[in-house]
Protein backbone atom coordinates (compact mmCIF):
# COMPACT_ATOMS: atom_id res chain seq x y z
CA UNK A 1 0.00 0.00 0.00
CA UNK A 2 1.26 3.62 -0.85
CA UNK A 3 -1.03 6.08 0.01
CA UNK A 4 1.65 9.26 0.26
CA UNK A 5 1.16 11.53 -2.90
CA UNK A 6 -0.38 10.32 -5.91
CA UNK A 7 2.15 7.01 -7.08
CA UNK A 8 -0.28 4.33 -6.67
CA UNK A 9 -2.50 5.67 -8.71
CA UNK A 10 -0.72 5.21 -11.90
CA UNK A 11 -0.58 1.97 -12.10
CA UNK A 12 -4.01 1.94 -11.62
CA UNK A 13 -4.86 4.28 -14.75
CA UNK A 14 -5.35 2.83 -18.18
CA UNK A 15 -1.80 1.89 -18.88
CA UNK A 16 0.63 2.00 -21.94
CA UNK A 17 0.40 -0.03 -24.82
CA UNK A 18 2.64 -3.48 -24.22
CA UNK A 19 5.73 -4.57 -25.81
CA UNK A 20 5.81 -6.78 -28.59
CA UNK A 21 7.54 -9.05 -26.52
CA UNK A 22 5.03 -9.25 -23.61
CA UNK A 23 3.97 -13.00 -22.46
CA UNK A 24 0.79 -14.31 -23.87
CA UNK A 25 -1.55 -16.93 -22.79
CA UNK A 26 -3.93 -18.77 -25.32
CA UNK A 27 -7.61 -19.06 -24.72
CA UNK A 28 -7.30 -22.91 -23.79
CA UNK A 29 -4.50 -22.19 -21.51
CA UNK A 30 -6.52 -19.43 -19.78
CA UNK A 31 -9.58 -21.54 -19.71
CA UNK A 32 -7.33 -24.39 -17.83
CA UNK A 33 -5.65 -22.29 -15.24
CA UNK A 34 -9.20 -20.42 -14.42
CA UNK A 35 -10.85 -24.40 -13.96
CA UNK A 36 -7.63 -25.61 -11.71
CA UNK A 37 -7.64 -22.33 -9.35
CA UNK A 38 -11.58 -23.10 -9.11
CA UNK A 39 -10.87 -26.44 -7.69
CA UNK A 40 -7.85 -24.89 -5.27
CA UNK A 41 -8.19 -22.69 -3.10
CA UNK A 42 -6.71 -18.97 -4.20
CA UNK A 43 -5.99 -16.64 -1.54
CA UNK A 44 -4.20 -13.10 -2.25
CA UNK A 45 -1.63 -12.11 1.33
CA UNK A 46 -2.40 -8.73 0.55
CA UNK A 47 -5.83 -7.23 -0.05
CA UNK A 48 -6.23 -2.78 0.61
CA UNK A 49 -9.78 -3.39 -0.96
CA UNK A 50 -11.01 -1.99 2.71
CA UNK A 51 -9.73 1.26 1.89
CA UNK A 52 -12.43 1.35 -0.50
CA UNK A 53 -15.17 0.96 2.61
CA UNK A 54 -16.07 3.91 3.16
CA UNK A 55 -16.27 5.12 0.01
CA UNK A 56 -19.57 6.91 -1.20
CA UNK A 57 -20.82 4.52 -3.83
CA UNK A 58 -18.68 1.89 -3.34
CA UNK A 59 -20.11 -1.78 -2.83
CA UNK A 60 -18.13 -4.72 -2.84
CA UNK A 61 -20.44 -7.03 -4.47
CA UNK A 62 -20.07 -4.87 -7.68
CA UNK A 63 -18.06 -4.14 -10.76
CA UNK A 64 -15.70 -0.99 -10.43
CA UNK A 65 -13.75 -1.47 -13.17
CA UNK A 66 -14.43 2.39 -14.37
CA UNK A 67 -12.99 4.28 -11.74
CA UNK A 68 -9.35 4.75 -10.72
CA UNK A 69 -9.72 2.93 -7.22
CA UNK A 70 -10.91 -0.50 -7.43
CA UNK A 71 -8.98 -3.63 -8.55
CA UNK A 72 -10.89 -6.12 -6.56
CA UNK A 73 -14.72 -6.31 -5.99
CA UNK A 74 -17.19 -9.89 -6.02
CA UNK A 75 -17.88 -9.53 -10.05
CA UNK A 76 -13.96 -9.34 -10.80
CA UNK A 77 -13.09 -12.44 -7.68
CA UNK A 78 -15.21 -14.75 -9.98
CA UNK A 79 -13.70 -14.06 -13.18
CA UNK A 80 -10.20 -14.02 -12.10
CA UNK A 81 -11.16 -17.50 -9.69
CA UNK A 82 -9.66 -15.61 -6.69
CA UNK A 83 -11.26 -16.74 -3.54
CA UNK A 84 -10.22 -14.04 -1.41
CA UNK A 85 -7.57 -13.38 1.17
CA UNK A 86 -5.78 -11.28 3.84
CA UNK A 87 -7.76 -7.81 4.02
CA UNK A 88 -5.73 -5.12 5.58
CA UNK A 89 -6.16 -2.31 7.91
CA UNK A 90 -3.99 0.09 6.50
CA UNK A 91 -2.77 3.74 8.25
CA UNK A 92 -1.25 5.65 6.82
CA UNK A 93 2.19 6.67 9.14
CA UNK A 94 1.86 10.02 11.06
CA UNK A 95 4.04 12.39 12.45
CA UNK A 96 4.29 10.30 15.73
CA UNK A 97 3.11 12.73 18.21
CA UNK A 98 0.61 11.85 20.77
CA UNK A 99 -2.28 13.25 18.77
CA UNK A 100 -1.15 11.65 15.93
CA UNK A 101 -1.17 8.24 18.04
CA UNK A 102 -4.54 8.24 19.35
CA UNK A 103 -5.61 9.47 15.33
CA UNK A 104 -4.32 5.86 14.13
CA UNK A 105 -5.42 4.35 16.74
CA UNK A 106 -8.52 5.23 15.98
CA UNK A 107 -8.18 5.12 12.23
CA UNK A 108 -7.59 1.57 12.76
CA UNK A 109 -10.71 0.58 15.22
CA UNK A 110 -12.53 2.44 12.18
CA UNK A 111 -11.04 -0.11 9.10
CA UNK A 112 -11.82 -2.95 11.65
CA UNK A 113 -15.14 -2.01 12.12
CA UNK A 114 -15.84 -1.01 8.01
CA UNK A 115 -14.22 -4.85 7.33
CA UNK A 116 -16.71 -6.34 9.88
CA UNK A 117 -19.46 -4.18 8.60
CA UNK A 118 -18.76 -5.43 5.07
CA UNK A 119 -18.79 -9.08 6.56
CA UNK A 120 -22.59 -8.36 8.33
CA UNK A 121 -23.70 -6.51 5.43
CA UNK A 122 -23.46 -9.64 3.26
CA UNK A 123 -22.94 -13.34 4.72
CA UNK A 124 -24.05 -14.73 1.49
CA UNK A 125 -21.21 -13.87 -0.26
CA UNK A 126 -18.41 -13.29 2.22
CA UNK A 127 -17.37 -14.80 5.57
CA UNK A 128 -14.80 -14.25 7.93
CA UNK A 129 -11.61 -16.48 8.19
CA UNK A 130 -10.02 -17.38 11.81
CA UNK A 131 -8.41 -20.32 11.38
CA UNK A 132 -5.72 -22.07 8.90
CA UNK A 133 -8.42 -24.32 7.68
CA UNK A 134 -11.29 -21.97 7.71
CA UNK A 135 -10.98 -21.11 4.20
CA UNK A 136 -11.86 -24.44 2.40
CA UNK A 137 -14.48 -24.54 4.43
CA UNK A 138 -15.73 -20.99 3.46
CA UNK A 139 -14.79 -21.83 -0.19
CA UNK A 140 -17.12 -25.10 0.01
CA UNK A 141 -19.79 -22.85 1.49
CA UNK A 142 -19.82 -20.98 -1.91
CA UNK A 143 -18.14 -18.15 -0.11
CA UNK A 144 -15.26 -15.54 -0.61
CA UNK A 145 -13.06 -15.72 2.30
CA UNK A 146 -12.06 -12.99 4.11
CA UNK A 147 -8.70 -12.59 6.60
CA UNK A 148 -8.04 -9.46 8.51
CA UNK A 149 -4.39 -8.04 8.03
CA UNK A 150 -3.22 -4.85 9.91
CA UNK A 151 -0.31 -3.14 7.47
CA UNK A 152 1.55 -0.87 9.43
CA UNK A 153 1.11 -1.58 13.30
CA UNK A 154 0.50 2.33 14.63
CA UNK A 155 -2.72 1.86 15.42
CA UNK A 156 -1.47 0.07 18.48
CA UNK A 157 1.48 2.44 19.31
CA UNK A 158 -1.10 4.22 21.96
CA UNK A 159 -2.34 1.22 23.17
CA UNK A 160 -0.19 -1.88 22.74
CA UNK A 161 -2.41 -4.10 24.21
CA UNK A 162 -5.42 -3.71 21.60
CA UNK A 163 -3.75 -6.07 20.15
CA UNK A 164 -5.73 -8.63 22.04
CA UNK A 165 -8.89 -7.31 21.02
CA UNK A 166 -8.11 -7.14 16.89
CA UNK A 167 -7.26 -10.57 17.75
CA UNK A 168 -10.65 -11.34 19.22
CA UNK A 169 -11.98 -9.26 16.48
CA UNK A 170 -10.47 -11.36 13.70
CA UNK A 171 -6.57 -9.84 13.20
CA UNK A 172 -4.41 -12.94 11.82
CA UNK A 173 -1.74 -11.69 10.44
CA UNK A 174 0.29 -8.47 11.51
CA UNK A 175 2.99 -6.24 9.61
CA UNK A 176 4.92 -3.58 12.25
CA UNK A 177 5.66 -0.33 10.03
CA UNK A 178 5.25 1.05 6.78
CA UNK A 179 7.14 3.75 4.83
CA UNK A 180 8.71 5.19 7.40
CA UNK A 181 9.91 4.45 10.46
CA UNK A 182 7.47 4.14 14.08
CA UNK A 183 7.36 2.89 17.93
CA UNK A 184 7.81 -0.70 16.85
CA UNK A 185 10.20 -0.66 14.05
CA UNK A 186 12.68 0.51 11.24
CA UNK A 187 11.20 0.74 7.73
CA UNK A 188 12.64 -0.12 4.96
CA UNK A 189 12.17 3.16 3.23
CA UNK A 190 12.51 5.82 5.82
CA UNK A 191 14.74 8.56 4.28
CA UNK A 192 16.08 9.13 7.78
CA UNK A 193 17.70 5.60 8.15
CA UNK A 194 17.60 3.36 10.80
CA UNK A 195 16.27 4.22 14.20
CA UNK A 196 16.39 1.08 16.19
CA UNK A 197 18.26 -0.79 14.42
CA UNK A 198 15.95 -3.35 14.02
CA UNK A 199 12.72 -3.70 16.29
CA UNK A 200 12.84 -1.32 19.04
CA UNK A 201 11.86 -2.68 22.50
CA UNK A 202 7.95 -1.78 22.32
CA UNK A 203 8.37 -3.76 19.05
CA UNK A 204 10.02 -7.50 20.28
CA UNK A 205 7.25 -6.74 23.10
CA UNK A 206 4.44 -6.51 20.35
CA UNK A 207 5.83 -9.50 18.28
CA UNK A 208 5.94 -11.34 21.03
CA UNK A 209 2.70 -10.99 22.53
CA UNK A 210 1.08 -11.33 18.76
CA UNK A 211 2.97 -15.00 18.92
CA UNK A 212 1.35 -15.98 21.78
CA UNK A 213 -2.11 -15.18 20.61
CA UNK A 214 -1.31 -17.12 17.24
CA UNK A 215 -1.33 -13.91 15.17
CA UNK A 216 1.77 -14.23 11.87
CA UNK A 217 3.99 -11.89 11.69
CA UNK A 218 4.70 -10.10 8.76
CA UNK A 219 8.03 -8.36 7.44
CA UNK A 220 6.78 -6.24 4.66
CA UNK A 221 8.33 -2.77 4.21
CA UNK A 222 10.05 -3.17 7.39
CA UNK A 223 14.22 -2.71 7.37
CA UNK A 224 16.60 -5.64 6.54
CA UNK A 225 17.40 -5.44 10.16
CA UNK A 226 14.11 -5.84 11.60
CA UNK A 227 14.29 -9.38 9.51
CA UNK A 228 17.43 -10.28 11.10
CA UNK A 229 15.65 -9.55 14.30
CA UNK A 230 12.51 -11.64 13.38
CA UNK A 231 14.97 -14.89 12.28
CA UNK A 232 16.77 -14.51 15.55
CA UNK A 233 13.58 -13.84 17.69
CA UNK A 234 10.58 -16.08 17.14
CA UNK A 235 9.80 -19.25 17.51
CA UNK A 236 7.29 -19.76 14.84
CA UNK A 237 8.00 -18.74 10.55
CA UNK A 238 6.59 -15.81 9.75
CA UNK A 239 5.91 -13.87 6.07
CA UNK A 240 6.54 -11.48 4.22
CA UNK A 241 2.82 -10.53 2.46
CA UNK A 242 3.88 -8.69 -0.25
CA UNK A 243 7.79 -8.38 -1.10
CA UNK A 244 9.78 -9.20 -4.30
CA UNK A 245 13.69 -9.82 -5.09
CA UNK A 246 16.49 -7.84 -4.69
CA UNK A 247 18.70 -9.42 -7.40
CA UNK A 248 16.18 -8.72 -9.83
CA UNK A 249 15.33 -5.22 -8.87
CA UNK A 250 17.48 -3.66 -5.71
CA UNK A 251 15.43 -2.03 -3.99
CA UNK A 252 15.09 -1.68 -0.51
CA UNK A 253 11.10 -3.22 -0.03
CA UNK A 254 12.83 -6.37 -1.87
CA UNK A 255 14.73 -8.88 -0.10
CA UNK A 256 18.34 -10.56 -0.94
CA UNK A 257 19.21 -13.95 -1.54
CA UNK A 258 21.06 -15.17 1.82
CA UNK A 259 17.61 -13.65 3.92
CA UNK A 260 15.78 -15.43 1.19
CA UNK A 261 17.18 -19.10 1.99
CA UNK A 262 17.12 -17.74 5.96
CA UNK A 263 13.37 -17.15 5.71
CA UNK A 264 12.96 -20.66 3.86
CA UNK A 265 14.36 -22.42 6.61
CA UNK A 266 12.77 -20.57 9.11
CA UNK A 267 9.77 -22.70 7.22
CA UNK A 268 8.98 -18.95 5.91
CA UNK A 269 7.32 -18.15 2.81
CA UNK A 270 7.49 -14.61 0.66
CA UNK A 271 4.82 -13.55 -1.25
CA UNK A 272 5.42 -12.18 -4.41
CA UNK A 273 4.25 -8.48 -4.87
CA UNK A 274 3.20 -7.02 -8.30
CA UNK A 275 3.20 -3.14 -6.85
CA UNK A 276 5.69 -1.87 -9.94
CA UNK A 277 7.81 0.51 -8.34
CA UNK A 278 9.19 -2.23 -6.44
CA UNK A 279 9.77 -4.49 -9.65
CA UNK A 280 11.44 -2.13 -11.87
CA UNK A 281 12.46 1.76 -12.03
CA UNK A 282 9.36 3.51 -13.44
CA UNK A 283 11.89 6.81 -13.95
CA UNK A 284 8.93 9.02 -12.65
CA UNK A 285 9.74 12.44 -13.42
CA UNK A 286 9.39 15.67 -11.27
CA UNK A 287 7.14 16.79 -13.86
CA UNK A 288 4.85 13.62 -14.11
CA UNK A 289 4.81 13.87 -10.25
CA UNK A 290 3.50 17.81 -10.51
CA UNK A 291 1.20 16.93 -13.34
CA UNK A 292 -0.65 14.64 -10.72
CA UNK A 293 -0.50 16.49 -7.94
CA UNK A 294 -2.33 19.81 -10.01
CA UNK A 295 -4.76 16.80 -11.05
CA UNK A 296 -5.64 15.96 -7.61
CA UNK A 297 -6.28 19.28 -6.75
CA UNK A 298 -8.71 20.11 -9.95
CA UNK A 299 -10.39 16.90 -8.48
CA UNK A 300 -10.78 18.65 -5.43
CA UNK A 301 -10.42 15.64 -3.08
CA UNK A 302 -7.76 14.05 -1.01
CA UNK A 303 -6.79 10.51 -1.99
CA UNK A 304 -8.72 8.70 0.50
CA UNK A 305 -11.84 10.87 0.43
CA UNK A 306 -12.76 10.43 -3.28
CA UNK A 307 -15.80 9.18 -4.22
CA UNK A 308 -16.52 6.64 -7.18
CA UNK A 309 -17.45 9.84 -9.49
CA UNK A 310 -14.23 11.55 -8.45
CA UNK A 311 -12.52 8.31 -9.25
CA UNK A 312 -13.59 8.38 -12.75
CA UNK A 313 -12.39 11.62 -13.60
CA UNK A 314 -8.93 10.20 -11.99
CA UNK A 315 -8.52 7.30 -14.06
CA UNK A 316 -9.52 9.52 -17.55
CA UNK A 317 -6.82 12.32 -16.20
CA UNK A 318 -4.45 9.80 -15.65
CA UNK A 319 -4.79 8.10 -18.71
CA UNK A 320 -4.15 11.44 -20.53
CA UNK A 321 -1.21 12.57 -18.51
CA UNK A 322 0.03 9.06 -19.78
CA UNK A 323 -0.09 10.09 -23.07
CA UNK A 324 1.62 13.22 -22.89
CA UNK A 325 4.38 11.96 -19.81
CA UNK A 326 4.15 8.24 -19.98
CA UNK A 327 6.02 6.32 -17.49
CA UNK A 328 7.86 3.29 -17.63
CA UNK A 329 5.51 0.56 -16.34
CA UNK A 330 6.05 -2.84 -15.21
CA UNK A 331 4.46 -5.79 -17.07
CA UNK A 332 4.00 -9.57 -16.44
CA UNK A 333 7.48 -10.03 -17.78
CA UNK A 334 8.60 -8.19 -14.74
CA UNK A 335 6.57 -9.86 -12.37
CA UNK A 336 7.90 -13.28 -13.49
CA UNK A 337 10.93 -12.22 -13.49
CA UNK A 338 10.69 -11.61 -10.21
CA UNK A 339 8.52 -15.43 -9.18
CA UNK A 340 11.06 -17.23 -11.10
CA UNK A 341 14.15 -16.12 -9.48
CA UNK A 342 12.51 -16.38 -5.84
CA UNK A 343 10.80 -19.84 -6.75
CA UNK A 344 14.26 -21.02 -7.96
CA UNK A 345 16.09 -19.59 -4.59
CA UNK A 346 13.50 -21.10 -2.12
CA UNK A 347 11.82 -23.62 -3.96
CA UNK A 348 8.06 -23.26 -4.32
CA UNK A 349 6.87 -24.42 -0.50
CA UNK A 350 8.02 -21.01 0.08
CA UNK A 351 6.33 -19.02 -2.21
CA UNK A 352 3.26 -17.51 -2.27
CA UNK A 353 1.16 -14.41 -4.03
CA UNK A 354 0.58 -11.12 -2.34
CA UNK A 355 0.19 -8.17 -5.15
CA UNK A 356 -1.23 -5.23 -3.49
CA UNK A 357 -4.39 -5.19 -5.71
CA UNK A 358 -6.40 -1.63 -4.84
CA UNK A 359 -2.65 -0.44 -3.18
CA UNK A 360 -0.68 0.16 -5.84
CA UNK A 361 -0.21 -3.45 -7.50
CA UNK A 362 -0.87 -4.33 -10.94
CA UNK A 363 0.55 -4.36 -14.29
CA UNK A 364 0.02 -3.18 -18.14
CA UNK A 365 -0.87 -6.54 -18.45
CA UNK A 366 -2.56 -7.58 -15.22
CA UNK A 367 -4.68 -4.61 -14.39
CA UNK A 368 -6.76 -6.45 -11.55
CA UNK A 369 -8.07 -9.25 -10.12
CA UNK A 370 -9.82 -10.58 -12.87
CA UNK A 371 -6.34 -11.51 -14.70
CA UNK A 372 -4.83 -14.04 -11.90
CA UNK A 373 -5.36 -17.13 -14.20
CA UNK A 374 -2.41 -15.64 -16.15
CA UNK A 375 0.18 -16.35 -13.04
CA UNK A 376 -1.48 -19.71 -12.80
CA UNK A 377 -1.15 -20.49 -16.60
CA UNK A 378 2.38 -19.32 -15.80
CA UNK A 379 2.92 -22.21 -13.39
CA UNK A 380 1.49 -24.56 -15.78
CA UNK A 381 3.93 -23.75 -18.52
CA UNK A 382 6.79 -23.38 -16.14
CA UNK A 383 5.76 -26.93 -15.34
CA UNK A 384 4.56 -27.11 -11.54
CA UNK A 385 2.44 -29.47 -10.29
CA UNK A 386 -1.36 -28.76 -9.27
CA UNK A 387 0.08 -29.44 -5.61
CA UNK A 388 2.82 -26.91 -5.51
CA UNK A 389 0.49 -24.02 -7.31
CA UNK A 390 -1.95 -25.11 -4.63
CA UNK A 391 0.94 -23.96 -2.29
CA UNK A 392 1.86 -21.23 -4.02
CA UNK A 393 -1.75 -19.84 -3.95
CA UNK A 394 -2.37 -20.24 -0.47
CA UNK A 395 -1.01 -23.81 0.97
CA UNK A 396 2.20 -22.43 1.81
CA UNK A 397 0.52 -19.50 3.50
CA UNK A 398 -2.30 -21.48 5.57
CA UNK A 399 0.84 -23.80 6.42
CA UNK A 400 2.88 -21.00 8.49
CA UNK A 401 -1.11 -19.78 10.02
CA UNK A 402 -1.29 -23.50 11.34
CA UNK A 403 1.92 -23.24 12.54
CA UNK A 404 1.54 -19.71 14.49
CA UNK A 405 -2.14 -21.16 15.62
CA UNK A 406 -0.57 -24.35 16.72
CA UNK A 407 2.85 -22.46 18.79
CA UNK A 408 -0.25 -20.18 20.43
CA UNK A 409 -2.34 -23.44 21.31
CA UNK A 410 0.27 -25.65 22.94
CA UNK A 411 1.35 -22.43 24.69
CA UNK A 412 -2.49 -22.16 26.38
CA UNK A 413 -2.46 -25.93 27.01
CA UNK A 414 1.10 -25.60 28.52
CA UNK A 415 -0.05 -22.35 30.81
CA UNK A 416 -3.33 -24.21 31.67
CA UNK A 417 -5.07 -21.18 30.84
CA UNK A 418 -7.07 -20.29 27.62
CA UNK A 419 -6.70 -16.62 26.30
CA UNK A 420 -10.70 -14.94 25.38
CA UNK A 421 -11.11 -15.76 21.88
ZN1 LIG B 1 2.35 -2.22 1.28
Amino acid sequence: MRLRGLSLLVSLALLAPLSAHAIEFSAAELAKAKALQQRLLTLDSHLDTPANFHREGFDLRQRHDHNALSQVDLPRMQEGALDGGFFAIYTDQGDRSPAAHLHDRDAGLQRLLEIREMLAAHPDQFALALTATDAAKIKAAGKRVVYISMENASPLVADPSLLSFYHQAGLRLLSTVHFANNEFADSATDPKGAEWKGLSPAGKALVDEAVKLGIVIDQSHASDAVFDDLIQRLPVPFVLSHSSAKAIYNHPRNLDDTRLKQLAKAGGVIQVNAYGGYLIDTGKSDARKQAEDALMKQIGAGYDQLTIAQGVQLKEGLAKLDQTQPLRQATLDDFFAHLEHILSVVGPEHVGIGLDWDGGGGLSDLQDVSQLPKITAWLLRKGYSEQQIAGIWGGNLLRVMQQAQDYAEGRRTTNGRALPR
